[in-house]
This record gives structure tokens, C-alpha cells and sequence, in this order.
């Protein structure tokens, strides 16, 4: 796509300063996340008209010396949308049925069938947290699996109400009745440690929470004060305050699903933010 609007040039595993040289000349850069662009790497492409992020994450990108220079930033948030409701529904599921406990039991040659009796997601209470893209792709298909759905957000959301018979209701109450709690609200400064003590103190002592957001939408320390006094059941987390959680209590207790960050990481969405970025570039630079 982008070969029909210009000349495209590959370019993977530079260094921060072959990267100085190689973006000289050069109008369009498309990045991932492990490439930081600075403000020196902004100043030396001195043609720069867009820095496009085939992903959702601008925070790799000097933004402030980007719009300095006019020049236009584009990234995908739309592409991990499918792929972080179905790890979603896919944490619940493993909790509900202990698949991380069965299978590595089952490696250790046990047949712990007796200790390994679930639940049924049929009939929970699924909280959703944030009912933008993709907690409203978790409440459909939570709907799928005959869960009760409670939302929470800033504004609502009419056609995704008829859509899943979900009710909007305030935090508090979300909190209260929920099984299920799954966090999909972006990083900000209301949302930081939206979830606390107080937020826990509130959930029932069988609930599980859900977080494929960010890290810091949760207070760690208190999640981990509420799982150890068994404030609530469990946890599901895919994001984590600091990444990797490298000494965190969090991985050493027994009633947490734990996934390294690949909420987006399936093939059909990193092809999906690719696709999306080279038809925004399109757009852009016909305009
Ligand atoms: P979105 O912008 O479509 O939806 C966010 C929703 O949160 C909006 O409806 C907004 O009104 C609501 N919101 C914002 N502030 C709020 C507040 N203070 N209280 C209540 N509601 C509030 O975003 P999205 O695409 O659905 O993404 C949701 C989250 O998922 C983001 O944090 C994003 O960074 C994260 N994410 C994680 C992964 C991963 O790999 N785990 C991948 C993609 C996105």
C-alpha cells in the first residue's frame, strides 16, 4: 500500500545513532514501539512530515517536538481492539476453570481432577470498566457466555445498552455487585489508581479483577494487600505498574493469571495496525 504513494525503505534494528543518519531525507517514518524518536531524531529529519506508530502507544514519540515541526502523528489504536477482548474473555475463562493450575499439574504427571472443580461464567456479573472500544467488544462477547453485564464510564453508550442488556450503574455499585471486574479505561491522571483499598474494601470477597488496561489504573500494593487478605478472590493481569514486574509480591501469589502484556499481540492485529497506518499515511499525504 504504501509502495503505490512513495518509495519505501525498510529499515530494522538500527541504532539510536544510525538512526540520526537515516532519517535524513526521509518524509514518512513508521515505527513500533522500540524505536524511541526523539527530539534529535525530529530535528535531524529535517523532510519529516509524518511519524506514524503502527500500534496504539504514542509515548515512544517526542509529541511536543512533533507538533513544533507541523509534523503530523498517526497511530492505530482500532487494530488490538478484538485481540485484547478475547484475551479478556480467555483470562476469565482460565480463572473460572484453573487452566494455568490443570495444565501445569497435568505436566507433572498428577491427575488432580477432585481439586480442580470450577465455576460457570453463565449468569455472573461482569463489570466493565471503560466502554470504548474494547470494553465494549469484552461486553459483547460476555453476552455470548450469558453474563450479567454492569458498566461504568464517563459517558454511555445507548446502542451497546440495547446491544447486551448491560446497565450503567456508578463505580460503586459496580464494584459491589460484580463478579467479574475488567478494567478498559486509558492511562490518565483520574484514572490512575482508580482501583485502591477503598475500591477493594467495596468488591465482593469472590471477586476477580481483570486488568488488560495499564499497570498504573491499579494500586499494586493495595491489590496485592487485597488478594493476601482475601479481600477479593482473584486477579487476571495482563499490564503492570512497572513492566516487567520483576520483584513484584504479585508473582508469587497463588490466585493471580499473569500474562506479559501481549494483549495485542496476536498476528491479526499487528497486520490490522499496519494495514490502518498505511491507509492514514495514504489519506495524509493525498490531502
Ligand atoms: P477507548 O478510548 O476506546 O475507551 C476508553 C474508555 O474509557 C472511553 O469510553 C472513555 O470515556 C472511558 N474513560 C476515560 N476516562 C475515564 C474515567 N476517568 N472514568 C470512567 N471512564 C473513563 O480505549 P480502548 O481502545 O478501549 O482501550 C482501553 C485501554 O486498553 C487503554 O488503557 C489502552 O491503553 C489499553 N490497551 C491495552 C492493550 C494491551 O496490550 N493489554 C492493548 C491495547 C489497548
Amino acid at each position: 500500500m504504501l509502495e503505490q504513494i512513495g518509495d519505501v525503505d525498510v529499515k530494522t534494528a538500527l541504532t539510536p545513532n544510525q538512526l540520526l543518519e537515516e532519517i535524513k531525507g526521509y518524509d514518512v517514518l513508521v515505527v513500533r514501539s522500540a524505536t524511541k524518536v526523539t527530539k534529535e531524531v525530529i530535528d535531524s529529519g529535517e523532510n519529516l512530515r509524518i511519524i506514524a506508530r503502527a500500534g496504539v502507544g504514542l509515548d515512544t514519540i517526542d509529541a511536543q517536538a512533533a507538533n513544533a515541526r507541523g509534523i503530523k502523528l498517526i497511530n492505530a489504536p482500532e487494530a488490538p481492539t478484538i485481540a485484547v477482548a478475547e484475551l479478556v474473555i480467555g483470562l476469565m475463562i482460565s480463572w473460572a476453570r484453573h487452566l494455568p493450575r490443570a495444565d501445569k499439574s497435568m505436566k507433572q504427571s498428577k491427575w488432580e481432577k477432585a481439586q480442580l472443580v470450577g465455576s460457570e461464567l453463565k449468569g455472573k456479573t461482569l463489570g466493565v470498566i471503560g466502554t470504548g472500544r474494547i470494553g465494549q467488544a469484552v461486553g459483547y462477547r460476555a453476552k455470548a457466555f450469558l453474563m450479567n453485564i454492569l458498566a461504568y464510564d464517563v459517558g454511555q453508550n445507548a446502542e451497546f445498552v440495547r446491544e447486551t442488556g448491560a446497565r450503567y450503574v456508578n463505580l460503586d455499585e459496580l464494584l459491589r455487585k460484580s463478579d467479574f471486574v475488567s478494567l478498559h479505561v486509558p492511562a490518565t491522571l483520574q484514572t490512575r489508581h482508580m482501583i485502591g483499598r477503598r475500591e477493594f474494601e467495596l468488591m465482593k470477597p469472590s471477586a476477580v479483577l481483570i486488568n488488560t488496561s495499564r499497570g498504573e489504573v491499579i494500586d499494586e500494593a493495595a491489590l496485592t494487600d487485597a488478594l493476601q487478605k482475601g479481600k477479593i478472590a482473584g486477579a487476571c493481569l495482563d499490564v503492570y505498574e512497572h513492566e516487567p514486574p520483576k520483584d513484584s509480591p504479585l508473582l508469587k501469589l497463588p490466585n493471580v493469571v499473569l500474562t506479559p502484556h501481549i494483549g495485542a499481540s496476536t498476528v491479526e492485529a499487528q497486520r490490522e495496525a499496519a494495514l490502518i497506518i498505511a491507509e492514514k499515511i495514504k489519506i495524509a499525504t493525498i490531502k
